[in-house]
């Protein structure tokens, strides 16, 4: 069987040797020993991994059952498996060719009894890892409230990511009297009870395995007689030791292994990644080959000279000369826009107007340093009629937390809406079991009402078991002040309330998964997203209709996606919006880690421009609406540390020099001082914020406070006034506290004059 699936001579794509050049073809034909390709982006390290693996092939030196190829990302796996099968002219099925998780499952399925698991065994998610660790604490007497499951959890996992089984956790990490610790035992116990295991386990006991069984070890040595590794500076400890173990013999002779990478794009610090890994590898494999390759045959010469001028910034790196014999190309395209609307309709034009021009949609991609940060994209292109897809996640208004915000609205907007009531009533968690549910919905249908008028009808009688009774009474109670403000409140206030008030930010808070912050960030995208519309019941309109426009899969779509995510591809045409302090380099970032988390924003910085084969459109905007309240946001210190020479900036016609731009300058000089890393920028601007500022909320951190002194100017006809988001304009007419202004961008708005200020003053902004 094995014979069949391998290629023959004639599968093989002919030129696949003498298309690389020298140093390429040395790391494809220098298979024995260990090799390592450290080089920059776009160098071909990846074409250099496909190709040797097709080489080994075409040589006979192993079938490809032999061949080990890892890397990371999912879609990093695909684009692997579709170029071998391009090379070696048939499908990689069934072949050791995917990311570490995929190919450490398989080999624990046929061990899983040597670890106490069955073959069988389930790999949990997030949500029930939590669970399970906080049923333990509960049982061990420990307040989850001081001691939440989820902060347990993350010591757990990095013990995991570390290669740490609870017996080997070193006596320097056992802190919390050993409480951590004790956990960590009773947590892996019971995992084996229920024969699962976690995300960490899959790597943990693939290294379990090797070390305690030297019969597999040398079964897997044997077997596995080529490694090729993609990505190799992303790899953290267990993976490292994992390969290791295959990659080293007995006596500490490297075997035939060969890793790629690039210290530049090391992003994942923050899971656990160790740069360390790829530097160390000459003393880890004795007698290594390192080939380092210069030429990128990616990018044109501007997009490759701004990335790699951007990158020189960092301290922490090994440095390299990159160069390429395609022609300089377009420089790459800073804009400064107004805001985030403006933003996202420049990249909508953009991408019609280089469809128009030919480009196919597949190769362009919007690469963003949040996921809430797609949204304004989304919406974009669904109202011009751009097909998109979403990498690594929903689309926006698909997400789980924007869903369920949105039920709420819909059900204090139509209180006979049942599938907004079945989707809110138990979330957050209010203990309805399935008998409750099916009494609600019982009588709702024999008397043909909605469920919430029968949950009303219910409270009227005895049918609800006391505590139950309570919380009902409690919910409806607040549902109905949420009806009666429905009118009074602005709705993105409202929308903060129901959220607060309902628990349900407070479940997210609580729940501290990985990706909880994420959600209130989406959640808070949300507010800003609605403070666009005049009220709730046009905000919920525009968002039916979003909902209801889908693109096929068949059909050309721009991609949007993560920076992290983005990883390895390359798109002729990328847009990097949102490059402003705060969003990127991102604040929390920088908080947490210093210099060390600039440095790891700024490598994705160079990741981002690197995945540019043709044209690279970096993007700012001077008002960001944040939370629902307007910022004046800084550009990206990253935007001053490209070279001038391979740049070309713009501004949107009606853009002044005295805003922002006045501290943006495409010299080299730092854009953005190094204080801004540890200030608020945000709540200094706040504080001359002219737009309406709410109260703060606890949700919604950082908002402005009202304030109470703000001047108010005597304005007349015809006088030249500012506007922080529209611009400069004239008053064209004066209706009490509010006027009529012709912006000088074109449109004619009605406004209240206290959110205006004499033209002559709108440098202090
Ligand atoms: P990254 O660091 O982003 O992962 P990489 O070093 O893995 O980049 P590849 O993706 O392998 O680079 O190659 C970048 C592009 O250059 C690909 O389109 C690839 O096909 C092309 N390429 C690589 N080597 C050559 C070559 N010798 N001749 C022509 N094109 C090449
Ligand atoms: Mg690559």
């Amino acid at each position: 069987m094995q014979h069949a699936l391998t290629p023959t001579q004639s599968d093989f794509e002919p030129n696949m040797l003498s298309g690389l050049n020298p140093a390429q073809r040395s790391a494809v034909e220098a298979v024995n020993g260990p090799v390592l390709v450290l080089a920059g982006a776009g160098t071909g390290k990846t074409r250099v991994l496909t190709t040797r693996l097709a080489a080994i092939l075409l040589n006979g030196l192993a079938s490809p059952f032999q061949i080990m190829a890892v890397t990371f990302t999912n879609k990093a796996a695909r684009e692997l498996q579709e170029r071998v099968s391009a090379l070696v002219g048939r499908p990689t099925e069934g072949w050791f060719l995917g990311t570490f998780h995929s190919l450490c499952t398989r080999i624990l399925r046929k061990h899983a009894e040597r670890v106490g698991l069955k073959q069988n065994f389930t790999i949990l998610d997030t949500d029930d890892q939590l669970r399970l660790i906080k049923q333990i604490l509960e049982a061990e007497n420990v307040d989850t409230k001081r001691t939440p499951a989820r902060a347990v959890l993350a010591v757990i996992e990095r013990w995991k990511d570390r290669g740490y089984t609870p017996d080997k956790v070193p006596a320097t990490e056992v802190t919390q009297s050993g409480l951590y610790l004790k956990v960590y035992q009773i947590y892996q116990e019971r995992l084996r009870t229920l024969n699962a295991c976690d995300f960490g386990d899959l790597l943990l006991y693939n290294l379990v395995l090797l070390q305690n069984n030297l019969d597999l070890l040398q079964e897997y040595q044997h077997r596995f007689r080529y490694i090729l590794v993609d990505e190799y500076q992303d790899t953290n400890v267990v993976q490292y030791l994992w390969l290791r173990l295959l990659m080293l013999t007995p006596d500490g002779q490297a075997r035939n292994i060969c890793c790629v990478g690039d210290e530049d794009q090391s992003i994942y610090g923050w899971r656990g990644a160790e740069i360390g890994n790829i530097l160390r590898f000459e003393q880890d494999f004795p007698g290594a080959k390192i080939i380092r390759l210069e030429e990128n045959y990616r990018s044109t010469g501007h997009i490759l000279g701004a990335a790699s001028a951007l990158i020189a910034h960092n301290r922490d790196r090994l440095g390299k000369t990159l160069w390429t014999t395609a022609s300089e190309g377009d420089r790459v395209r800073v804009q400064s826009l107004w805001d985030g609307e403006s933003e996202a309709r420049f990249v909508g034009d953009e991408v019609e107007s280089f469809q128009r021009r030919g480009m196919s949609l597949n190769h362009m991609a919007v690469l963003v340093r949040a996921g809430f940060q797609t949204r304004e994209f989304e919406e974009r292109f669904l109202k011009i009629g751009v097909p998109y897809r979403v990498i690594g996640g929903p689309r926006f208004y698909e997400r789980q937390e924007i869903r369920d915000a949105i039920a709420y609205l819909r059900i204090i907007l139509v209180p006979e809406d049942d599938l907004a009531f079945e989707r809110i009533i138990n979330v957050p968690k209010r203990g309805l079991g399935p008998a409750t549910m099916q009494q609600i919905t019982t009588h709702a249908r024999v008397n043909k009402i909605g469920m919430l008028e029968a949950v009303r009808q219910l409270l009227n009688t005895d049918a609800f078991k006391p505590k139950m009774r309570t919380t009902l009474q409690t919910f409806i109670r607040l549902y109905d002040m949420w009806c009666a403000q429905l009118q009074d409140l602005p709705h993105t206030d409202l929308t903060e309330r129901v959220l607060e008030e309902s628990g349900y930010i407070a479940m997210w808070q609580a729940e501290k998964t990985p990706d909880a912050p994420t959600r209130l960030e989406n959640l808070k995208e949300l507010i800003s997203a609605m403070s666009e519309f005049d009220n709730l019941q046009s905000f919920m309109e525009h968002v039916s209709l979003v909902m209801e426009k889908t693109s096929s899969a068949e059909q050309e779509q721009v991609t949007l996606m993560t920076l992290h995510a983005a990883k390895g591809l390359e798109f002729d045409l990328v847009f990097l919006p949102g490059w402003e302090e705060e969003i990127f380099p991102s604040r929390r970032s920088l908080e947490e880690n210093g210099m060390k988390g600039l440095e790891e924003e700024r490598r994705l910085a160079y990741v981002g421009i690197t995945r540019a084969r043709k044209h690279a459109i970096i993007s700012n905007v001077a008002n960001r609406l944040v939370y629902g309240s307007w910022t004046n946001a800084i550009p990206s210190r990253f935007i001053s540390e490209l070279p001038a020479q391979h740049i070309e900036t713009h501004a949107e016609a009606g853009m002044f020099g005295t805003m922002n731009r006045a501290s943006f300058n495409s010299r080299g000089t730092s854009a953005a001082p190094a204080e801004f890393a540890q200030s608020s920028v945000m709540s200094s601007s706040f504080g001359k914020s002219h737009y309406p500022a709410r109260p703060k909320t606890s949700f919604i951190e950082g908002r402005a406070e009202r304030i109470e002194d703000e001047p108010t100017y005597k304005f007349r006809k015809g006088d030249r006034v500012f506007h922080q988001k529209f611009g400069y304009g004239t008053i064209e007419l004066m209706d009490g506290p509010k006027i009529e202004v012709t912006f000088d961008m074109g449109d004619t708005k009605k406004i209240m004059a206290e959110f205006v200020v004499p033209e002559s003053l709108a440098g202090e902004f």
